[in-house]
Parts: C-alpha cells; sequence; structure tokens
C-alpha cells in the first residue's frame, strides 16, 4: 500500500481527503501554498494531521508514495511537473475517496448546468428516501463525506479539472450535460483537449452501467460516432424522440423512457424554466428512473424544486422592471440560454475577465431581444468591438451599483435588467457569488 500521501491544496477537497486518508492510516502532510481557511485549520488539527501554508516543503512533497492535487493546481505548475518527472503518481480528491466508496454513484459532468442538476437529482432522490449524499464541486467535497459516512449512493458534480485526476474511478451511471468552450486557458487553449478531458467521465465504465447524454449537442455526438462506447446509452433531446432516454416535446413536455415506463411532465409545471433546464431536468429524470425511483416522486421533485442563487435568479421588479441575476453564467454558452429564454426586452449586464470569448453566436440574440448593453468589466474592448453594431447603447461601468444604476435608467416597465456576464468575474469581484450579492443589493437599494 502507498503510504506516504501528500495533499496538496488545503481547500474542501483536500481537507476532506486529508481526513479520509488519515483515518484510512496513511501518513499524512498537506501542504497549501497560500493560506488555509480557519475552518480548515481547525479540521486539520483535530484529526491531527501535518500541514503548512504560505509555501511548500519540496523534499518532504517529493517523498509521497502519491499526491493528492486540488482541482485549482494547473497540471502545468512547475511543482506538479516536478512531482510527475520523480515517478510519483497525482491524483485528484475524487478518485481518492472512491476507493474507500462502497456508494453507487451518479457523476454529472458538462460545461453548463453541473450543479442545477446534480442538485435536482439529489433532490429527487432524498424525496423517494434514497440513502444519498451530494458532493463533488456542491456542498462537503466526497471524500470528507467518505470519511465521515458512506452512502447507499451518492450524487457527484464532477468538473473537468477533477476528470483529469481520475484514472481507476468508474461512475455507475454518468451524465453529460452538455461540451462548449470553456476554461482553455487550462488546455492549452485547446478545444480538443478540454473534449478529451469531458470524456474521461465514459472511463471504465462497463456494459452493465449507463451513460446519459445531450444528443443535441453536437461535439458529444461527434465524439460518440467516432469511438467505441461501452455503457448503455440513454441520450436526451430537444429534437429527436428518443427510444431510451428523454425527449421536449415542442418545448412543453418532457416524456422520460427508461425501461419501456413513460413519464411525461408538462413543463409548466418545473419550477425551473428555459431549455437549457429542460436538458437538466431530463439528466436528472433519466438519472432517477435507472435507479428505480417511483415516477410520481420524480414529479413531485420538479414542481416543488428550489432553484439555487446566481443562476437565472429572479431578484425581484422595481417600477415594472424585472431584475434576473444569472452571474454564475461565466461563458458563452450559458449566457446564451439566459438571453434565449428571455420573452421581454433586456437590458443585458455583461463583462467580466474573458477566456477568449467568442461572442458571435450570441449576435442573434442581442438583435432580436437586447435593447441596450450595459458593460460591467475591467476590459470591455472585446464586447464593444462584438456588439457596437447590433446594439444602439453600449455603456460601461465598473462596479455593480453602477451597472444596476445605470439599466434601470434605460429601462421602462416591462423590460428586464438581466446579468449574464458571458466571463469570470475575477477582474472586479472575489467570485461570482459577490458579483451576484453586489448585483441584488444595488437593485435593494434602487
Ligand atoms: P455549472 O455547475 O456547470 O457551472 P450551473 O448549474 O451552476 O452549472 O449553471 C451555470 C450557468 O449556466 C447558469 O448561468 C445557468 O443558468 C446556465 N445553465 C444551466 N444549465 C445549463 C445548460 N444545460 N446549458 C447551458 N447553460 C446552462
Amino acid at each position: 500500500m502507498d503510504s506516504k500521501i501528500v495533499i496538496l491544496g488545503g481547500g474542501e477537497s483536500g481537507t476532506g481527503a486529508a481526513i479520509l486518508a488519515k483515518k484510512r492510516g496513511f501518513d499524512v502532510f498537506l501542504s497549501d501554498s497560500g493560506k488555509i481557511k480557519e475552518k480548515y485549520k481547525n479540521a486539520l488539527i483535530h484529526y491531527e494531521i501535518d500541514w503548512e501554508e504560505g509555501g511548500h516543503s519540496l523534499e518532504r512533497i517529493f517523498s509521497a508514495n502519491e499526491v493528492i492535487k486540488s482541482p485549482g493546481i494547473p497540471d502545468k505548475a512547475s511543482l506538479i511537473m516536478q512531482i510527475k518527472e520523480r515517478g510519483i503518481s497525482v491524483i485528484s480528491e475524487i478518485e481518492f475517496a472512491a476507493r474507500f466508496s462502497k456508494a453507487k454513484k451518479i457523476c454529472i459532468t458538462g460545461s453548463n448546468g453541473k450543479t442545477t442538476t446534480t442538485l435536482l437529482t439529489y433532490h429527487i432522490l432524498k424525496k423517494a428516501g434514497y440513502n444519498v449524499g451530494i458532493g463533488g464541486n456542491v456542498g462537503k467535497s466526497y471524500a470528507w463525506q467518505v470519511a465521515e459516512n458512506d452512502f447507499e449512493y451518492f450524487v457527484l458534480e464532477i468538473s473537468s479539472f477533477q476528470l483529469d485526476g481520475m484514472f481507476d474511478f468508474k461512475a455507475d451511471i454518468s451524465v453529460l450535460l452538455n461540451i462548449t468552450p470553456d476554461h482553455l486557458d487550462r488546455y492549452e487553449y485547446s478545444f480538443e483537449k478540454y473534449v478529451e478531458s469531458k470524456m474521461r467521465i465514459l472511463q471504465n465504465q462497463t456494459h452493465d452501467d449507463h451513460f446519459i447524454y445531450n444528443a443535441d449537442d453536437p461535439v458529444i455526438s461527434e465524439w460518440l460516432k467516432n469511438k467505441h462506447t461501452l455503457p448503455q446509452q440513454h441520450p436526451f433531446s430537444a429534437k429527436v424522440e428518443t427510444i431510451s432516454g428523454g425527449f421536449l416535446k415542442d418545448k412543453k413536455e418532457i416524456v422520460i423512457n427508461i425501461n419501456n415506463v413513460e413519464l411525461k411532465i408538462d413543463t409548466m409545471e418545473m419550477t425551473i424554466q428555459g431549455i437549457h433546464n429542460a436538458y437538466n431536468s431530463m439528466a436528472s429524470g433519466i438519472a432517477a428512473r435507472l435507479v428505480d425511483v417511483r415516477k410520481d416522486f420524480i414529479k413531485q421533485s420538479f414542481s416543488d424544486f428550489q432553484n439555487i442563487e446566481h443562476r437565472l435568479e429572479s431578484v425581484g421588479y422595481v417600477k415594472g422592471i424585472e431584475f434576473i441575476n444569472d452571474s454564475k453564467a461565466t461563458n458563452v454558452n450559458s449566457t446564451w440560454y439566459a438571453l434565449e429564454s428571455m420573452t421581454k426586452p433586456v437590458i443585458w449586464i455583461v463583462g467580466g475577465q474573458e477566456k477568449s470569448n467568442d461572442y458571435s453566436e450570441l449576435i442573434p440574440l442581442v438583435q432580436s431581444k437586447v435593447k441596450a448593453i450595459v458593460c460591467l468589466g475591467k476590459n470591455n474592448k472585446n464586447i464593444i468591438k462584438a456588439f457596437k453594431k447590433y446594439s444602439s447603447q453600449i455603456i460601461e461601468t465598473t462596479s455593480a451599483e453602477d451597472a444596476v444604476q445605470t439599466a434601470y435608467k434605460l429601462g421602462s416597465p416591462g423590460d428586464i435588467v438581466l446579468l449574464s456576464p458571458a466571463c469570470a468575474s475575477f477582474d472586479l469581484f472575489e467570485n461570482f457569488e459577490e458579483r451576484g450579492h453586489k448585483f441584488k443589493q444595488a437593485v435593494y437599494d434602487l
């Protein structure tokens, strides 16, 4: 057994991995180049785990038999390259935790919709009385939970960064929502590399396992055409009826067909709206049916699922103008779905830290739905260049307050002010949550 484990990164996943490793009798050392949050320090101290912050003790790290790396650290970081050069395997927290978990795993990945679909799937299983846990990028880390209490089922949100450090891991049910450009800075600006990373969700799956995917996604369809895949396939689509899977009929009704049992749900009865959420709901519903959740539990769950903050969240109305917080839209595709689902004239707040964005696919939506653009970013050059021909008004702002007030002045009753930035938030905010909170506060202050 590899006895010395080094963990790089003292956040939620790293601390969880450290606790699990310690409990399983490994010699554990956790190292973080930055500052570790108080909450995690206390946990490390409680479990008597050795740790350091503000730098790395290289000798100690290089003496490890295995390294568990936080998903935030790029593979190209010089420390990781040095570790790999020494022949030490570098894995992710999910890979490690799965070795000690007997739970059946429903694993959800994609460029957008992971958190929504993970929470919804969990909600359905929980409502049906299953002994189920939730982990990955949401809530408490998978490893931490396995350390304390395994479940019969786990619904896991899996990012491409986690997938890159997963080798022997196998999902019982894998879900692939979509693949559109995101995080390309971590993939040498190669979309192919990012696609391969996402497709790792299928690795090690056998004939007994299941693969749920979006059949309308051209990237996924193309990949599947050229590759042999073992798991049983359950596509979902808004365009073609599926034999085993899900179908969104006329944008009005979801039909889920698994093991020749049909479940029909009127989309008006669902708490989350828009085509993107119909896709997410089909994926969740199929997964639930594959673990034999009764149809009425699924129906009920769709009608009482609480929408999550910062995802097309309606903040309220001021003088007849509705304000919507979609701060989590950090790439072009998620903003595409936000604009697509708008049914009233939009004053669109956009911008932030770009990830080599191509805005061209948004042009038709901007032409048909957007009456003014308010930029909220340090550098808005590309946005202005992309849309100046298509919008009569583009105004630059550098704070959420200014953006909201500007948008409010431009609006009239019946309009929507939509914050859907298509960019990361780190130029002006700590993270997308802070951006969303400041937006909401500015609306409350109007
Ligand atoms: P993730 O965890 O993958 O980032 P979220 O559920 O947090 O996904 O949603 C992120 C953003 O993408 C939100 O703006 C949301 O409205 C949008 N979104 C959600 N589901 C989808 C989907 N299936 N396709 C495209 N965009 C989506």
